[in-house]
Parts: C-alpha cells; sequence; structure tokens
C-alpha cells in the first residue's frame, strides 16, 4: 500500500488523499482547496495526476471541502464509481449543483469587475467556473451507496467498512483493508451530543491513522453552553435595534441553528423575532435531512414523533428567490439571517455582510471553523476594513464567535476517538488541520499511545507496509 497526500496537508481544504493497493489506485476525497482566489484556482483545477489513472473514489462525507472538487474531476475524464452513503449522496446531490451555480454568479461579478478595469485601463483576467451545474450532473451518475458497517469489494483483494462519523448527516471514517495492511481515514470527526447526529464511532483497530486535526489543540467548550451565548448575543443585538448575520453552512450548522432559535423563542429565553434562511442550499438540504431519519439520534427522533417539525416555526421563513434575498435589506426592525457559505467565501452572506458590517448596532455570529485567508477568518480578526466583492468595507458591527456547536472533535475528543484504533497502530498522518494544531496533536499523541504521529506536505508518500 502506498499513500499520498494531494491536499488537506498542513490546511484544512481539499481534502484528497491518493491510496495504491491490490494493483489499483484510489482517492479518499476529492475537495474543494479555498484559499485566496488565484492559487485555488490553479489547484483545483489541475490534478496532479491524471483523473483517468484512478479506478475507484471514497468520499467521506459531502462538505464541500471533501466533495466539492468531483466535478472537476468529471470533467477532466474520470469516469469510475464514487462510493459513499446514502445520505451523503443525497446531499452531494444538492450541494454540487449549488457549488456550480455560486462558481457561475462569482465568475460573472468578477467578469463584470474585469471589463471596468479594462475600461479604465489596467490589467485583469478573465474568470470561469471550476465547472458547471452539467458537470455536477455528470458527476452523480458515478455515485454509488455504500451503507455504513458493511464490506464494500472495490477491487480484488481491497475492500472497505465505513463507520459513523457523527460530523454531519452521513459522514463516515473509512477503513480499508488490502495488501494484508489496515488503513483507516478518519474523514471529519464530530461529537458526542451534537444535536439531531448519531456520536461517532471509533473503528477497530488498524495498522495506519490518517487523522483529521482541525481543532488539534483546542478544548471546545460543552455543547450545552451554545443555547445561552446564542441567547445572549441575540438579546444584545436587538437592545441595539441591530440585525444578526449569521454565516452558517448551509447543511448541518444551519438546520441546527433552526432548531436552537426555536427552542429558544419558545422558551421565551429570546425575543420572537423573524429568521431568515437565506439560501436555497440550505433549505434542499433540509430537505435530505427530512429524507434520513435514519441518521437522527434518538433525540431528533423524539422531536420527529412528537409531531414537531424540528425545521420549521411561525417566524421562519425560507427564502429560496434572490430577488427576496434583497428585500431583506429594506426590513426594518431587528431580525436574524442565516446564510452560506459559512466562511464567507461566496453566497448570498456576502451581500448581507457588505450591507450591513458597517452599521455598530448590527452583529456577525461566526458559528463555525474559518480556514486561513478567507473573509471569515479576517472578520474574526476584526480588521478596521475587509474586503468584499473587491472592494474595502469598513467593520464596525460587532463580530461573534459561537464555536460551542464545532462539528468537529477537539483534542481531548479526537485522542478519545483514536484509543480504540491504537493496538498494533504504527504511525498516524495527521491532515486537515493547520501546522500549529496538527503539531500539538502529534505531541499529545506521542505522549498518550508513544506512537509516532507526523504532518504529511501536499505531495508527500509514504510506504505502508
Ligand atoms: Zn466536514
Amino acid at each position: 500500500m502506498k499513500l499520498t497526500f494531494w491536499g488537506a496537508a498542513k490546511t484544512v481544504t481539499g481534502s484528497m488523499h491518493h491510496v495504491e493497493a491490490g494493483g489499483k489506485r484510489f482517492l479518499f476525497d476529492c475537495g474543494l482547496y479555498q484559499g485566496r482566489r488565484q492559487e485555488a484556482m490553479e489547484r483545483n483545477r489541475n490534478f496532479p495526476f491524471p483523473a483517468r489513472s484512478i479506478d475507484a473514489v471514497i468520499l467521506s462525507h459531502a462538505h464541500i471541502d471533501h466533495s466539492g472538487n468531483l466535478p472537476t474531476f468529471v470533467k477532466n475524464g474520470y469516469s469510475g464509481p464514487i462510493y459513499t452513503t446514502p445520505a451523503t449522496i443525497d446531499l452531494c446531490l444538492a450541494m454540487l449543483a449549488d457549488s456550480a451555480f455560486i462558481q457561475g454568479k462569482d465568475a460573472e461579478f468578477c467578469n463584470r469587475r474585469r471589463d471596468y478595469r479594462k475600461q479604465i485601463g489596467r490589467d485583469a483576467q478573465e474568470c470561469a467556473p471550476l465547472y458547471s451545474v452539467q458537470d455536477a450532473e455528470a458527476t452523480y451518475q458515478l455515485f454509488r451507496p455504500a451503507p455504513l458497517n458493511q464490506d464494500h469489494e472495490i477491487a480484488p483483494g481491497v475492500k472497505f467498512r465505513s463507520f459513523e462519523a457523527g460530523h454531519m448527516l452521513g459522514s463516515s471514517s473509512i477503513v480499508m483493508e488490502a495488501d494484508g495492511q489496515r488503513l483507516c481515514f478518519s474523514g471529519d470527526v464530530g461529537r458526542h451530543g451534537l444535536p439531531i447526529l448519531h456520536d461517532p464511532q471509533s473503528p477497530p483497530p488498524v495498522d495506519y491513522l490518517i487523522m483529521e486535526s482541525t481543532y488539534g489543540d483546542r478544548f471546545h467548550q460543552a455543547i450545552t453552553d451554545a443555547s445561552d451565548k446564542l441567547a445572549e448575543v441575540v438579546n444584545r443585538t436587538v437592545r441595539r435595534g441591530g440585525r444578526v448575520i449569521v454565516p452558517a453552512f448551509a447543511v448541518g450548522r444551519t438546520q441546527q441553528l433552526v432548531m436552537l432559535l426555536h427552542e429558544l423563542m419558545d422558551a421565551k429565553r429570546i425575543p420572537s423575532l423573524p429568521v431568515f434562511v437565506d439560501s436555497p442550499l440550505a433549505i434542499n438540504a433540509t430537505e435530505v435531512f427530512r429524507k434520513h431519519p435514519e441518521c437522527y439520534d434518538e433525540g431528533a427522533r423524539e422531536f420527529l414523533t412528537d409531531g414537531n417539525d424540528p425545521f420549521g416555526f411561525k417566524l421562519l421563513t425560507y427564502v429560496r428567490e434572490a430577488n427576496e434575498s434583497k428585500k431583506l435589506n429594506e426590513l426594518r426592525g431587528p431580525f436574524i439571517v442565516l446564510a452560506a457559505s459559512g466562511m464567507c467565501e461566496a453566497g448570498r452572506v456576502l451581500h448581507h455582510l457588505r450591507n450591513n458590517i458597517s452599521d455598530p448596532r448590527n452583529t456577525v455570529l461566526i458559528t463555525g471553523y474559518q480556514a486561513a485567508h478567507t473573509l471569515g477568518r479576517k472578520l474574526v480578526e476584526r480588521p478596521a476594513e475587509v474586503p468584499i466583492f473587491g472592494e474595502p468595507v469598513q467593520l464596525r458591527a460587532e463580530v461573534a464567535v459561537l464555536d460551542e456547536l464545532s462539528g468537529h472533535a477537539d483534542q481531548g475528543e479526537l485522542i478519545e476517538w483514536m484509543r480504540p484504533l491504537t493496538p498494533g497502530l504504527k504511525k498516524v498522518f495527521l491532515v486537515h488541520g493547520d501546522p500549529g494544531q496538527g503539531a500539538a496533536l502529534s505531541n499529545r499523541i506521542h505522549k498518550e499511545f508513544g506512537i509516532e504521529a507526523v504532518q504529511p506536505s501536499r505531495g508527500d508518500s509514504f510506504d505502508l507496509k
């Protein structure tokens, strides 16, 4: 078995790991790399190996940094199977089309700016989306459902089994068995007690482990504190007469926040005020959530059987149309709007941010991990102004961070998740984390288990034997 890291190496996006086993070639994940525009474009467009050379892709979950470059791969000639869980397939159908749509819009906008720059005699390159909605649709044909906890033989002498990762609907950790070795890819590891989802399940012992390290040096606040903090932020903003703008991942985080806001209003811990989910993707994803109750934990299932709609209440409006979205800006009085994308790199949230962050009454509520160089990360760092659509915008609104709902295990949770895998474990490869996070986790793993944990760089290869 030979393993080469082509993405999420010393960074948190673009998950893609190349495995040679049983004389065949496989990919774990094929995610979008997000970061500086030009660099991201180049990296996403150009694969370091021919797409046709890959025999099968195994996808850990639907988040765009894991699945989002599949249509480019297919466009480049890949025509093999993409194995993943049934819920992940349904989410990908919604998410990849949305990603294509956003890229198309983004390119249009970028080209309008380019035309303007040309008019004033400045250089500007033409912008093109990575892939179209048609490319996304061509990808759907290749998905093959691979339910959890079953062996799937994908080539002679090569099989894999996936385990609940508890990170998002349909998320999995993967164990591949070939050439006498067992290799586990953690995918993104979730947490015990997250709303809606099952708890993560640790696979049995393996020889090698590729593990995420997003929060490798962090310890989260308890999930139960999230409601209190959310209530405080909302109440504080309402007292100022402001709006709460929530950049939120359309899939997962949005549904959790909707449930929490529902509960807080029912309990009268926050005033009754309008809530808008301004994201066609979030609406489609909510439908996928409704279709896959097998992915719910007991709490969510009880809520359902009691006749509640966890994802709907009176003051909640789902905004599908773009012109309705624009009208939100004219609305008076406090309200809450949840819009994608979660790291503020694209999508409708950019318009809400541009229109609202210069007003000190408003709040931007950051609810998820923000990768380096993204607008979301810049907002958290609170400079006097931030660039939105290429223009500087004054940042005078409050920026609050609610990371209690993180879908990623913290250091202690990662250590407990990997404990059952460690008898016989030879080496750990830490991916999906900034170098500082990886270094902290590597030290802890060595101290706890006496096992070497390395942080591969992009392009590093390892023979596993
Ligand atoms: Zn994820």
